[in-house]
This record gives structure tokens, C-alpha cells and sequence, in this order.
């Protein structure tokens, strides 16, 4: 079996169509949202992020500006941002950019947003709505994990489902969201046993754990649909030779920009296996910033009562 390919960039453009008009709309009655993003130190993933982010705003009609704060900004100045924001009857959405430099904790910083503006979902408000099942801001990446299965014609309701990784961005989301939808669902971690085994129950394998092609074919039912969260960058080129074989085009990146991006799953061997499975890059990764634009479109309309 050679699997289906699950491409999110499709499904991304649609999602970016649908705010597009979201916002046009807005606009014919004098609102147009805003975006606030506050981004602490010099990580460089976290910078790309931050820039993409601000273009995706910027074509999608929506404002957006970044507060820029060094990495050993007070703790009291980086919650008085955080406060000005939320009092600033202008400002929709507030998404403060993860990790923080230590030793900020993350955690005590998003309890400080104010919900409704909480376009990351991160919000302890948030989160115990999503997992009531009365969802109001959901975490980007599992949410547009939900809309590509939907959109891909993927049964969710009643499947045996297979979250690997609990993180609060992904993995526990992820599992509230295919509960939701009547999935039976098995959250795995690090010290979950027998691994491979727990996997290889899943109709439905959403893999979000960081470790480059760590689920091999054995992890995978013969039919599943497998979703790969993991964004790794490999820089060893044998590595890299042995994970696509016969692809010049992986080993030239390597070659030339030092690195190749390598998803959770070993995807050319587990597409001889699975039924449909999402690529890295191209699958989940698109659908990450077309879900935050929802979110903040969803933020102004909700704060109007529209
Ligand atoms: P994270 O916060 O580091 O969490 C990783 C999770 O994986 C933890 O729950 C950890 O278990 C588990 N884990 C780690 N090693 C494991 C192993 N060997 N066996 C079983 N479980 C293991 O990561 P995250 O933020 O959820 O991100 C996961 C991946 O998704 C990363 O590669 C990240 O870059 C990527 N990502 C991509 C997008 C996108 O837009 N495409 C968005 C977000 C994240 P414990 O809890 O026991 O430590």
C-alpha cells in the first residue's frame, strides 16, 4: 500500500480565503482586527515565526504589530505589556511568543492574558472550555490538524486514536479535540510502555514528540492515518540519505543550507504502510498560521458580539 498524502497547504489557502472575505466583510463596518504579538529574546525559530506570522496578518488584512523585548526583560515590565494589552479596547488577539528565555515561566505569563483575547488558546479558561467540550479559542496546530481530516473526508468518530506526546500546544489539545469527536482516544508520552504496540492500535496516529522519524513502519496499522506534527531539523547526511532514499533534493538542502526538516514519522517507509499520512514539510505546518488568523478574526467579532 503506498498512502494517500494529506497536504495542508490546500486546506491553508482555503482557511486564509475564508478570513480573507471574514475580514473584508469587518471592514465594510469600520472594524479591522488586530494582532498584538509580544516576542521576548533572540530565539531565531521563535523570530521566524514571529515574521511569518506578521505577513500571513499583513495579506489577510488584519493588523498586526510585535513588541520586541530583550531576553532579560523584568518580569513586572513583560507583564505590564501583557496589561496594557488587555485594557486596549482596539486590540483583538495577544499571542505572546513560546519559549521564553529562562528563567521567565511561560505558564504565569499566559495566565495573564485575558481569555478573550487569548487567540493561542493557552488560557487556563481555554483550555478547561475545550476540554468541556464548549471550545472557544483553540490551539492553532491541533485545530487545523481537525480541519484537514474533516476536509480530507477522514472519519474521526469512532476510531481508535493515538495521540503520541502531551504537550499543552499539541498533544492534550489534540486529544480533547478527537474526544470531542467521538474518538477513542490514548494519550502516550515518554514513559509510556510498549510504545510501538499502543501505536499500532490506532486507525488515527497523531505524532507530536520532537524526535526525528522515531515512529518507524512497526508503529503503524496497516490502513491508519498518520498526521506528523514534528518540525526536527537533521543535518546528518547520512541520516538523511537513509530516510529518503533516493532523494537528491533532501541531501542538496543538506547540503547547501546545513539542515533538511524531518517530521516525527519515518515517512517513506510508514507510506508503504499507512493509508494516509501528512508529509513534513507541507502537511501540518500550514495550518498552524491559518488557524491563528481564524482565531484572531474570531476574537474581534466575538468581542463586538458579532
Ligand atoms: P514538547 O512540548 O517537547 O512535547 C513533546 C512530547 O513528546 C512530551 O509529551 C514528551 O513526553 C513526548 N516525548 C518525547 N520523547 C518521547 C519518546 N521518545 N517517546 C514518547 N514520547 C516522547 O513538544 P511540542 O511542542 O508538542 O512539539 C512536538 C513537535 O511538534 C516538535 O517537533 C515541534 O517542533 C512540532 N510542532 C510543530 C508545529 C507545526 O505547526 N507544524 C506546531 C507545534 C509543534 P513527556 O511529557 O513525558 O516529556
Amino acid at each position: 500500500m503506498t498512502a494517500r498524502i494529506l497536504h495542508g497547504g490546500p486546506v491553508a489557502a482555503a482557511i486564509r480565503a475564508r478570513v480573507a472575505d471574514e475580514v473584508r466583510a469587518l471592514a465594510s463596518r469600520g472594524i479591522v482586527p488586530r494582532l498584538e504579538v509580544i516576542l521576548v529574546g533572540d530565539d531565531p525559530a521563535s523570530r521566524v515565526y514571529v515574521g511569518s506570522k506578521g505577513r500571513a496578518c499583513a495579506e489577510a488584512g488584519i493588523r498586526s504589530h510585535t513588541e520586541e523585548l530583550s531576553a532579560d526583560v523584568p518580569a513586572a515590565e513583560l507583564a505590564a505589556a501583557i496589561a496594557s494589552r488587555n485594557a486596549d479596547p482596539d486590540v483583538d488577539g495577544i499571542l505572546l511568543q513560546m519559549p521564553l528565555p529562562k528563567p521567565l515561566d511561560g505558564r504565569a505569563f499566559l495566565d495573564l492574558i485575558e481569555p478573550s483575547k487569548d487567540v493561542d488558546g493557552f488560557h487556563p479558561v481555554n483550555v478547561g472550555l475545550l476540554h468541556q467540550g464548549r471550545p472557544a479559542f483553540v490551539p492553532c496546530t491541533p485545530a487545523g490538524i481537525v480541519e484537514l481530516l474533516e476536509s480530507s473526508g477522514v472519519v474521526i468518530e469512532g476510531t481508535r486514536a493515538v495521540v503520541l506526546g502531551r504537550s499543552e500546544i499539541v498533544g492534550k489539545p489534540m486529544a480533547a479535540l478527537l474526544l470531542a469527536r467521538h474518538a477513542t482516544v490514548t494519550t502516550c508520552h515518554s514513559r509510556t510502555r510498549s510504545l510501538a504496540d499502543v501505536c499500532r492500535e490506532a486507525d488515527l496516529l497523531v505524532a507530536a514528540i520532537g524526535k526525528p522519524a522515531l515512529v518507524t513502519a512497526g508503529f503503524v496499522k496497516h490502513g491508519a492515518v498518520v498526521v506528523d506534527v514534528g518540525v526536527n531539523r537533521v543535518e546528518d547526511a547520512a541520516l538523511v540519505a537513509r530516510l529518503f532514499p533516493g532523494d537528491a533534493g533532501r541531501l542538496d538542502q543538506v547540503a547547501k543550507r546545513g539542515y533538511t526538516l524531518v517530521g516525527d514519522v519515518d515517512f517513506a517507509a510508514v507510506r508503504e504502510v499507512a493509508g494516509a499520512i501528512t508529509p513534513v514539510p507541507g502537511g501540518v505546518g500550514p495550518l498552524t498560521i491559518a488557524g491563528l488568523l481564524a482565531s484572531t478574526v474570531l476574537a474581534a467579532k466575538r468581542r463586538r458580539g458579532l
